[in-house]
């Protein structure tokens, strides 16, 4: 997951229904940690890492083995059952559910859970998208979404290249809305979603979300070009577009907070 800013708060989490009213948006840990170690290069030079990463070497007491480890929270499993109202819940705010590192099966338990609580909407981010086929057909109820590559350092060539294998991935995914994470846009994806547009009819999501980087008060707008180009390109393939708050809302006055019709 691009995780620059605070679990609390996660707009995208706030779906809103067909009939104009909001859900509440919560996130939902019943994992933690993560092995992927993101870090971007901000157009300033300086480096900024994964915002978990950062949160979990604040609040050690939940992370005592640091973030770069598998903390499995049988007791957190329950969470949503309690939780009676329809909400929008991001499974994993501070973790990659689908980590390669994660045993399956403690995510079919969380899969269960998720199936079991059919009246939230949840939402799913990984950044491992090669094991997400595996389990087959998703719940209605559950979003399964990919997060742009990002590595350690990661250079724009292969941030290219892991895209494409992504999005082979993500063709296999089996789920009612499978969603993109495009934040933050830290290179131009538009080229590599042309490339797909060539041999295959569609891109292989159905809503996607994107943003700026930032480090910590810095934000850094992505080039207004390749956000223009992937919004043509998306709008083309009528997949909705949720803009995250970090990007200039004084550029963009078409303003964008769609979500999937499911
Ligand atoms: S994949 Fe892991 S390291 Fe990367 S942003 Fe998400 S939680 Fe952080």
């Amino acid at each position: 997951m691009n995780r620059q800013h605070a679990p609390k708060g996660i707009e995208w989490t706030r779906i809103r229904n067909p009939d104009g009213t909001v859900r509440p948006g919560y996130t939902w840990n019943p994992t933690g940690g993560c092995f992927h170690g993101c870090t971007w290069q901000m157009p300033d030079g300086s480096t900024t890492e994964c915002y978990a990463k950062t949160i979990a070497e604040r609040f050690t007491s939940g992370y005592p083995n640091g973030f770069e480890h598998h903390y499995w929270r049988p007791h957190n499993l329950s969470a949503p059952l309690k939780v009676k109202d329809p909400a929008g819940i991001f499974v994993g705010s501070m973790a990659d559910l689908f980590g390669h590192w994660v045993p399956e099966e403690q995510i079919r338990q969380v899969l269960n859970v998720m199936e079991e609580a059919s009246w939230h909407t949840f939402q799913t981010l990984s950044k491992f998208p090669i094991r997400l086929p595996n389990f087959g057909r998703f719940p209605d109820n559950v979003w399964v979404g990919v997060s742009l590559p990002a590595g350690h350092l990661m250079s724009a060539t292969g941030g290219a290249r892991a895209l494409k294998a992504y999005l082979r991935h993500m063709q296999k995914i089996e789920a009612d809305v499978r969603f993109m994470s495009i934040e933050p846009l830290w290179f131009d994806v538009a080229p590599v979603f042309e490339a797909w547009l060539e041999t295959e009819e569609k891109l292989p999501f159905e809503w996607a979300i994107i943003g700026a980087a930032s480090n910590g008060r810095s934000v850094f707008q992505p080039e207004t070009k390749w956000t223009a180009d992937l919004i043509e390109l998306l709008d083309e393939g009528d997949v909705p577009i949720f803009f995250k708050g970090n990007l200039d809302k004084n550029y963009w006055r078409n303003w964008r907070e769609d979500f999937p019709a499911a």
